[in-house]
């Protein structure tokens, strides 16, 4: 079997099925083999690996998967793929395709009927409209991974990767920061894609924190203070917290919280670092237990 990874091999297997691309379900196809070999490098894959690719299109990086795991599963929720898909990965026993929406996967099943011990590695170039419902999903769920290299959309990479003080930090960069370190390991543009796609793209690696970087005596208190700090950025963050709906502090509960912090009365969200949230939430839960 050819390697899909260049225009025309790509064009001759979307010929032979007939197959036309969904928009809605953000199909642009890899066809840059420099790409697929940087994605596979920045990886650290090898063949004691287990490997999730999400949405794999017509195999194109299932390949290259195949070649260097040990296994891999690959979730693809475009029912006109599956046959495209069956004989694109037809020479590879070490391969396992599922129709199925990556949302409803149940992801811990799989892993537990498969036997894996060893924490998997996601490595997928990931439909744009759903990337942060996927990457904090599997963070939030606690599933036993290791590390993702995924391609994104170039802006979300920047986000996942921004500290205080820069534009694009806001609840996702604390997110994944909290549960990885991440880096991004290539800018690809739009033309290393079929169809191209409006926006530039970027790989980043995710590598999963044995432990987070920040200790919290309540994780979800303060993803909640994270959000609602970041929901109303224009504000400050004492406005901003006692604003918001799903959290019950006065105003002067917050305000005490946020001098004991340290810092003044006037700050904004957006200036505190993870650790700043982290003390901060440790603050505010001490004043509810008062
Ligand atoms: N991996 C291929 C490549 O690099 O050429 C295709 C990548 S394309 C950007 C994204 C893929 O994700 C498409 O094949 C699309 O059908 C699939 N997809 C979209 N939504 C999905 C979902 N909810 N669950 C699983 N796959 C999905």
């Amino acid at each position: 079997m050819a390697y899909l990874g260049n225009p025309g091999n790509t064009i001759a297997a979307l010929q032979k099925y007939n197959f036309n691309f969904q928009k809605k379900y953000g199909q642009n196809f890899l066809i840059d083999t420099h790409v697929l070999d940087k994605i596979i490098r920045e990886s650290k894959i090898d063949k004691d690996d287990f490997v999730l690719e999400i949405g794999p299109g017509i195999g194109t990086m299932t390949q290259y998967l195949c070649e260097s795991a040990g296994r891999v599963v690959a979730v693809e929720i475009d029912k006109n793929l599956i046959p495209i898909l069956h004989e694109t990965l037809k020479e590879y026993d070490n391969v396992e395709i599922i129709n199925e929406d990556i949302l409803k996967l149940d992801l811990m099943s799989l892993i537990r009927q498969n036997g894996i011990q060893k924490p998997m590695k996601v490595v997928a170039n990931l439909p744009y409209y759903i990337t942060t419902p996927i990457i904090m999903g599997l963070l939030e769920k606690h599933m036993p991974i290791e590390s993702m290299t995924v391609m994104v959309q170039k802006e979300v990479a920047e986000r996942m990767q921004a500290g205080p003080g820069i534009k694009d930090y806001g609840a996702l960069s604390l997110a994944v920061q909290y549960y990885t370190r991440p880096q991004i390991v290539a800018n690809v543009p739009p033309n290393c894609f079929m169809p191209r796609p409006k926006v530039g793209s970027a790989v980043i690696r995710l590598t999963r924190h044995k432990k987070p970087p920040v200790e919290t005596k309540d994780e979800q208190l303060m993803f909640r203070l994270i959000r609602a700090s970041f929901n109303q950025r224009r504000k400050t963050l004492a406005n901003g917290l006692s604003n918001a709906g799903n959290l019950h502090f006065t105003k002067e509960q917050i305000q005490r919280a946020i001098l004991e912090l340290g810092e003044p009365a006037a700050v904004r969200g957006e200036t505190l670092t993870l650790e700043q949230f982290a003390r901060l939430t440790d603050i505010l839960k001490q004043i509810l237990d008062e």
